[in-house]
């Protein structure tokens, strides 16, 4: 893994027009519009030269680019380990600083794991405007509330993955 450089604000113009117009079907009903956030594909294989976010692996040239959602957009509820449960990130499904693309080795395992290192910062809703719009500021990775919860899962584009690797 290596850091990448992503501009948050710069979000691709397809994803930010579908964004908003499925907001307030994505609020009301948690359902996610898969078109939606695949339109961000080409934008973040360019930005990751087809290379997995996570292992780094060139895409096979038979299987496409999964995109990730960081913070899974699926509640998980695990029996055996239920320290990690968390409700989902719906609102989150369509936002730039949350999608990465990864091959399917990687994002099959990952699923809709996210632990963090202190559980009582867990972000567990959108935060509104006073119109009932969402407060986009909020939604970004890499600022309150979402940076206060110390996600374990490594990000490129908001960690040093070298700061995570030692040498023995
Ligand atoms: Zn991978």
């Amino acid at each position: 893994m290596r850091k990448i450089e992503k501009d948050f604000y710069q979000i691709p113009k397809n994803l930010k027009d579908c964004a908003k117009n499925n907001e307030s079907h994505l609020l009301e009903s948690k359902e996610v519009n898969a078109d939606c956030y695949k339109k961000a594909k080409d934008d973040l294989e360019k930005l990751y030269h087809k290379k997995c976010a996570y292992c780094e692996s060139k895409y096979q040239t038979t299987s496409s680019t999964w995109i990730e959602h960081y913070r899974p957009k699926k509640a998980r509820e695990n029996k055996e380990k239920p320290e990690y449960n968390h409700s989902g990130y719906h609102w989150l499904a369509y936002e730039w600083s949350n999608l990465l693309p990864t091959c399917e080795n990687c994002n099959r395992p990952k699923s809709n794991k996210f632990p963090l290192l202190d559980e009582s910062q867990r972000v567990k809703e959108p935060t509104l405007l006073s119109d009932g719009k969402m407060d986009k500021s909020k939604n970004l990775l890499n600022e309150t509330p979402l940076k206060n919860e110390l996600a374990m899962i490594i990000n490129p584009e908001i960690d040093e993955p070298i700061d995570f690797f030692f040498l023995k």
